[in-house]
Parts: C-alpha cells; structure tokens; sequence
C-alpha cells in the first residue's frame, strides 16, 4: 500500500544533552490542520543516503497530539546514518523539511487507564513525554483518572537524563505522578537514587503490593480467559533498547504479571 508521505518542517531544534549529543526536536506538518495520533506512537522518517538509497528510520513521538506538530527526542548514534542527519545542525537548519509517514505503533496506554508503571531508559524516554503530556495536559481536564503513575527512568548520568525539569515540575504539581530518576554511574555530587531500572521498579511493585494487601507472586490467571475479558489493576510500559526491556519484562514476570500486563517498545 502507497503510504502518504508528509514535509515535516524543521520549527525548533535543541541540544538537550552534550555528553549525549541528545537532540529534542519540534516540527510542523504544513499541509495538515491537524496530525492526530495516540500518545505513544511512532513516525518513519525516510531520506536517502549518499548512495541514492532509501533509509527508513522509527522514531517515538516525544509529546502527544498538537495541532499540526510533533517533537522528536533523539539521539547521534556513532557512524549511525539517520541520527547524524537529524543531529547535523549545518545539514539540518531550522526551516528544513524530513519526510515522515505514520503515525504508527501499538505503544499506547491501554484503556481505561490503570496505575502504570513508565520504565525508559535513553531516548526511551521520547513516548513517556508523550504519555506524560497526554495524561496530564497543563491546559484541559486531566486524563490520569486519579491512578497512580510511576515514571522509572534510567541513564549513567545526570547529563542524560532528559527532560528531568519537566517531569520533576510535573511530580511537584500532580500528586498521583512520582518521578524516580535513577543513574547507574553518578558521580559524587548526585544525591538521588542509584542503580538499573529494574531495582527500583521492584521496590514499586513490591511497596505497591504490600500496601494494597496484594500477593506476590501474583495468582496465574486462568489460560481459558479470552484477552478481552482480561482486566488488570496495574500496567508496566516499558521502552528503550532490548537488553533494558528484556530484564524488565524478566522481573515482571517473576512477580506473576501476565504478559498482557507489559506492553513495551525495543529500539534495537
Ligand atoms: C519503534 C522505534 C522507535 C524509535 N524511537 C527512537 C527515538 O525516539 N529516538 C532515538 O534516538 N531512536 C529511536 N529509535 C531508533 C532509531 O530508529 C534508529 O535505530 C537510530 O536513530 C539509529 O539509526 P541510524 O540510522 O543513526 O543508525 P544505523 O545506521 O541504523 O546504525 C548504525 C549502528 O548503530 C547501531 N544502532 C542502531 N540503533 C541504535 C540505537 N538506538 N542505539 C545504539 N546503537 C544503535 C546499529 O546496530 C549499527 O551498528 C527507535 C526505533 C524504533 C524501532
């Protein structure tokens, strides 16, 4: 199938991390009134290589829905040849056009909404912003339902870990969201919590569990129950690159969560 190709314009480009070479980039779709998709989802951005090649690459949409624009968070991945291209400033000013399709992508919230657990690490970071946005819109009712809303985020260091002012403003200003930043190789000066991911989402599962009166593991559910009858009071989603994503799902499962439980995204 033909898919519609959209100029996706260059409005504003940022480098949110040095050591990272992370870039957070905003774009507009000229010819649309309006680009709809699901928190979560992805774009294709499509360009040729130096060879004439056609190069296709996914990238998370890092807010939700705005009008005719989008934000992208991404990364220079060393010899890498559509991140260099967007993180280029002299090949890419503002004003410039990339091609995109999609939106596309089955990493959405599930509804209704339910306490969620968000893990990324990197980059993984771009559809929690999306997530977050959508859930607690800084204009409009608020979509959190009242759940509560973990964000587990990950990195080696404090430079890497993107869009920390905004999710600690939002945790100051939403009661229901808490913002567990997590570094794996800080330096001295770092006050906040150490160590992977998974540690922490561990301590969340088990408090949570306690605190509710649930067992843990938690009991098998019965194979025969058809997924549309499935209903679960917490959900995990959990995206960034495979190893992460891998150990995760891993220690999710060895608290009992059912693999509908866990909907995540791999970048690799
Ligand atoms: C659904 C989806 C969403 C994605 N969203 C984002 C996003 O929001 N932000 C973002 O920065 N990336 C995202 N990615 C990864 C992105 O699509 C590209 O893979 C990445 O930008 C590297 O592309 P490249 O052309 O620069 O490197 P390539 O030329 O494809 O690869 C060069 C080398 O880098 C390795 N490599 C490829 N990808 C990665 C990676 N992510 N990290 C480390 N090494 C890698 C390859 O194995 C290869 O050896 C997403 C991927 C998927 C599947």
């Amino acid at each position: 199938m033909e898919r519609k190709i959209y100029a996706a314009r260059l409005d504003r480009k940022e480098c949110i991390s040095e050591s990272a070479q992370c870039f957070h980039f905003e774009f507009v779709i000229d010819e649309l009134e309006s680009f709809p998709f699901a928190a979560g989802q992805f774009v294709s951005a499509v360009a040729e290589d130096a060879n004439g090649k056609q190069q296709t690459r996914a990238y998370s949409i890092a807010s939700a829905a705005r009008g005719n624009q989008f934000d992208l968070c991404v990364n220079r991945v060393e010899g890498g040849f559509f991140s260099n291209h967007l993180a280029d400033l002299p090949d890419l000013p503002i004003g410039s056009i990339i091609n995109i399709h999609g939106p596309h992508g089955h990493f959405i919230l599930r509804q209704p909404v339910a306490d969620s657990i968000l893990i990324a690490t990197g980059t993984g970071i771009a559809p929690m912003r999306g997530f977050a946005q959508w859930l607690f819109p800084e204009v409009g009712p608020d979509r959190s339902e009242g759940r509560q809303i973990w964000l587990v985020y990950g990195t080696r260091h404090e430079s890497e870990l993107y869009y920390h002012e905004e999710f600690e403003a939002l945790a100051a200003r939403k009661p229901n969201f808490h913002y567990v930043a997590t570094l794996s190789r800080a330096g001295e000066s770092w006050t906040g919590l150490r160590g992977y991911v998974q540690d922490h989402v561990g301590k969340i599962v088990e408090q949570r569990a306690a605190a509710l009166g649930l067992p843990l593991p938690a009991p098998p559910i019965d194979p025969a129950t058809p997924a549309t009858e499935m209903h679960f009071d917490i959900h995990a989603y959990i995206c960034g690159l495979n190893n992460m994503v891998s150990g995760v799902r891993e220690k999710l499962a060895g608290y009992g969560w059912h693999r509908k439980q866990i909907i995540f995204e791999r970048y690799d």
